[in-house]
């Protein structure tokens, strides 16, 4: 199920921000090899310059990562679809564990695609942010949200049939893997120097985990603690 988005005149956006612009984004993404269809309508629908600080809004359909204060980024588009395609490429999951929520974006992506997304962010004031933005969308009945430390989880609303970093761990993140389903993947961002960490999958099946390398990324870090 694609959710529907409800869209008010400011989020549909002009120019920069258009219709077009997203179009353009995803013949991008499309090019650089996204290929599952879910994701590219669901990018194409969603308005990203809703997700960022209107001085920045004509870059938002640029393939770039931009900043959201505090010292984090929302993630790159390419990034965000190529996550998202690993995520349900074994079956759309019914529900997601996010941890780095930051301008919620990729919770939005999430939520879009019909899957029950509990998000976690360490940093209060982009939490606070994010939230209305899921309102304005019509997506918040999909969504939930906590402040607080994402390397402890979220046990309660366990155990998740997707688990998705947006922030790299120095290594897979085992109270995570805990919490996983079984069959269940996670996708985590592992590394600590920017520029030499890796996308990892772990598929969990029949008890076991197979691990996956989807390629070299940059991500802001998975830090201790809550601000
Ligand atoms: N998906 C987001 C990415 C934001 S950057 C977007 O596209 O906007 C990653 C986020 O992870 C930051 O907001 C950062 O504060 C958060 N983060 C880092 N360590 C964390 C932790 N331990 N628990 C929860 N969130 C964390």
């Amino acid at each position: 199920m694609i959710h529907r988005l409800d869209l008010r005149p400011e989020a549909k956006g002009v120019g920069m921000t258009s219709q077009r612009a997203r179009d353009r984004m995803v013949e991008r993404l499309r090019e650089q090899g996204i290929r599952d269809e879910r994701v590219l309508n669901v990018m194409r629908a969603l308005p990203r310059h809703a997700f960022i600080d209107e001085a920045l809004a004509s870059r938002a359909y640029e393939d770039t990562a931009l900043p959201i204060g505090k010292a984090q980024t929302i993630s790159q588009p390419w990034v965000v679809a190529r996550m998202t395609e690993a995520l349900i490429e074994q079956g759309m999951p019914a529900t997601v564990l996010e941890i780095g929520t930051g301008s919620g974006y990729q919770t939005a992506v999430l939520a879009s695609l019909g899957i029950r997304v509990f998000t976690v962010e360490r940093i209060e004031e982009l939490l606070r942010t994010a939230r209305p933005r899921f309102r304005t969308l019509n997506l918040h009945e999909l969504i939930r949200s906590k402040h607080a430390d994402g390397n402890l989880g979220w046990a309660e609303n366990g155990p998740f049939d997707a688990i998705l970093l947006t922030c790299a761990a120095p290594m897979l993140v085992q109270p995570l893997l805990a919490q996983l389903n079984d069959p269940g993947v996670l996708i985590s961002p592992v590394g600590t120097e920017a520029g030499k960490q890796k996308l990892l999958r772990v598929a969990k099946r029949e008890g076991r985990s197979l691990e996956q390398d989807l390629g070299p990324v940059s991500f802001v870090p998975l830090l201790p603690g809550v601000l």
